[in-house]
């Protein structure tokens, strides 16, 4: 059984990726989540890996309960966007060790998933937004959208003032039938606005209506689901497994959304899949950047039997979002046809750039010899 013998991080302001090695010279690449990432590798190196240091490098499970265990003061997020690197690293070494992608590992198959084309943009105007969507209908063949309403934790206050009313029938009627049409309130209304909103959501015909309330409050995101026909879902923020069971319980939302990385990695992600299952539930996970999160994701879609419709696959590139630019080699996120390919190369199936490693700042954790 190979053990844990050293594990790096190479580090930016927003991006920290995790290279594990064994005891026998084989190596894992994992991610931890994206942004104040240099906090996230200080927590990886002090509450993380001194734990895991020379254990066996192949039971994630295990390894994921010890270091929550041992660290069982320090809940909540900056832990599992940590935890995260050392899941899918662990991941990526198995499926390298076994020679197959992780989706197989996970009883899933490589191939192609649709795709929704998510804007992570509201200083944009509802023409703008519409028209952009249409190319990308057109350049990409996407038939699926998602954007955005409201205000960021905007306490019924608009982005500016009437930009939900026009954004909302501007940007559906644009795309025409036959698109699968969705929004975020990204925790923006009050129950009472967002079931305002939610007509008229329903009357543009848009299917799907993410994080209505501020997310921590499940009772008022239950109070939209309940009023609405329409699939209101969330989950994304939510890292607590006792949280999630409550949200499944009260049926708080008719779609659950993890994100891999927020989770803490596959492993943590999947008993929340499990859980979804149970209820019949199905999972439309967050994965809002192009950094390896997107690519987990796609590799869980494959495999989870409560896989929802789509796969969420942020539009944003250099003008939004320059960090993205180079971290990987070749072209992981290609899309054809509107549909995203899951990779068949053992482990995640991607190559991180190792011109981008070489500009990060590296740390070291090494078991004692
Ligand atoms: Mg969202």
């Amino acid at each position: 059984m190979p053990k844990i013998a050293k594990l790096e991080t190479f580090t930016n302001a927003y991006v920290c990726f995790v290279k594990l090695t064994t005891d026998t010279g084989d190596v894992g690449w994992g991610q931890t989540s994206t942004y104040h990432a240099d906090i996230t590798a200080t927590v990886f190196h002090r509450q993380v890996a001194p734990w895991v240091l020379g254990r066996s490098a192949l039971d994630v499970d295990a390894l994921i309960d010890l270091v929550e265990e041992r660290e069982h003061k320090f809940p909540g997020s900056y832990r599992c966007r940590a935890l995260a690197g050392l899941d899918t690293a662990m991941w990526d070494l198995r499926g390298k060790l076994e020679g197959k992608p992780v989706v197989e590992l996970i009883g899933g198959k490589p191939g192609f998933l649709r795709a929704y084309a998510s804007s992570m943009k509201r200083d944009i105007t509802p023409e703008a937004e519409a028209a952009r969507f249409v190319r990308l209908r057109d350049e990409k063949g996407f038939d699926a959208f998602k954007w955005r309403v409201g205000a960021e934790c905007g306490r019924d206050i608009d982005e500016w003032p009437g930009r939900t009313e026009a954004v909302i029938p501007t940007v559906a009627r644009a795309l025409g039938d036959g698109i699968a049409k969705l929004v975020d309130g990204n925790s923006g209304f009050s129950p009472a606005r967002a079931i305002e909103v939610g007509h008229m959501l329903e009357a543009e015909g848009i299917s799907h209506f993410e994080e209505p309330c501020p997310y921590w409050k499940l009772e008022q995101t239950k109070q939209v689901t309940d009023a609405l026909s329409l699939d209101v879902t969330g989950g994304e923020q939510d890292c607590e497994i006792g949280i999630w069971e409550r949200m499944i319980e009260m049926r708080a939302v008719d779609v659950l959304q993890p994100d891999i990385m927020y989770m803490g990695g596959l492993s943590r992600t999947l008993r929340v899949c499990r859980l979804g299952e149970a209820a019949g539930l199905p999972v439309t996970p967050h994965s809002a950047n192009l950094s390896l999160v997107t690519m987990c994701t796609m590799h869980m879609l494959g495999a989870i039997p409560n896989a929802g419709k789509y796969l969420e696959f942020s539009i944003e590139g250099d003008d939004y979002y320059p960090w993205q630019d180079g971290l990987f080699l070749g072209d992981p996120f290609a899309i054809d046809a509107g549909r995203a390919k899951i990779p068949d190369a053992p482990g995640w199936g991607v190559e991180i750039n190792p011109a981008w490693l070489d500009k990060a700042v590296r740390q070291v954790s090494e078991a004692e010899q």
